[in-house]
């Protein structure tokens, strides 16, 4: 989960040079892309000890009123509000405590938290503090789902390998996920987790009827694949994209291969795919590759399990798959 060094403005966002015609009463008119832009610094103030401990220090910092002991997190204020305005002083935090709400979760971010959905956000009281801390989510054991995290449910702050001050250098675990070792530690960071050993659904042992339908799934899948490959639409949907997925279903295992374009469903399994997708009935896969149902919605309502939550994005691309090669039929159906 290490983040690459990031522009202010990134480089999607900073459009190409070009240029296009408008017509406007029956005149052509060349618009042409330009740019005006300001770069500033932005003073975090007063707050600046609780960023600064956070990205130098691995310490999370409140503030507790010398007069009635409240203990506010982040150290929003240097005097109470509550007391005459008796000063606060900086104490430092426990990095855990319990969800005090149960997080909703992104699925769907803005172009801004793309790289980082689905991720939950929420409000956690840290041992020792009288006040929520607002923080996004996450979990080491697959996606993120529903009634993963809940309120009351007992987190751990883990810090990113690569801070630079913001609240997004520091995200929170469940701690039933870690050793007692990593809840005690401070400073607890991302590379120290175990986000490899996901924990796989279990499925139990298929009937023959299971099996029939496993292989007419995987004819069917196999088939729409190559359809898929075959349209140009379609293709444009996992371009530039390249994954090798393991496919593990109650009846049997088989592999998908993204390739720039191109699209394989392969009967055999994966010695080390990038990731794996675990759905108990293939159908669920085939009605999303039919665009019965979104495969996202699947995901969502816990019936097709994926090992890493940031693959959430390729389950999407797999939708617009299935919904490209949908509209290019209706298109030429439209066109005869
Ligand atoms: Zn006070």
């Amino acid at each position: 989960m290490s983040e690459k060094k990031r522009k202010v403005i990134p480089d999607e966002f900073i459009p190409e040079v070009r240029s296009r015609v408008i017509t406007l009463d029956n005149k052509d008119y060349l618009l042409q892309n330009d740019a005006m832009f300001t770069f500033y610094e932005r003073s975090i103030g007063e707050l600046s000890p609780f960023f600064l401990a956070i990205r130098d220090e691995k310490r999370i910092l409140g503030c507790k009123c010398t007069k009635c002991g409240i203990v506010r997190v982040p150290p929003m204020v240097t005097h109470c509000p509550d007391c005459d305005f008796a000063p606060t002083q900086l104490v430092e935090m426990e990095q855990a405590g319990k969800m005090n709400t149960t997080p909703p979760i992104t699925y769907f971010a803005t172009s801004l938290f793309l790289d980082k959905a689905p991720f939950g956000r929420g409000r956690v009281i840290l041992k020792g503090a009288d006040t929520a801390l607002s923080v996004m989510l996450y979990t080491t054991t697959g996606i993120l789902v529903p009634g993963l995290i809940k309120k009351g449910t007992e987190v751990k702050v883990i810090f990113r390998d690569e801070r630079v001050g913001q609240i997004s250098d520091i995200f929170c675990v469940p701690t039933s996920e870690l050793t007692p070792q990593q809840v005690a530690k401070k400073g607890l960071q991302e590379s120290e987790l175990n986000w490899e050993a996901p924990k796989e659904p279990e499925f139990p042992k298929p009937s023959k009827e299971d099996l029939a339908i496993y292989k007419q799934s995987l004819k069917e899948m196999q088939a729409l694949a190559s359809k898929m490959s075959q349209s140009k639409r379609a293709r444009k949907a996992i371009e530039g994209w390249k994954r090798s997925i393991a496919v593990k279903t109650k009846a049997g295992e088989f592999a998908m291969f993204i390739n720039n374009g191109d699209f394989r469903i392969e009967d055999k399994k994966l010695e080390s795919p990038d990731f794996i997708i675990a759905c108990e009935d293939p159908k669920t896969l085939l009605d999303g590759l039919m665009y019965k149902g979104a495969i996202t919605d699947s995901v969502i309502m816990k019936k097709l399990w994926i090992s890493k939550n940031l693959e959430f994005n390729t389950i999407f691309k797999l939708d617009r798959l299935a919904r490209f090669l949908v509209m290019e039929q209706k298109e030429k159906k439209a066109a005869k």
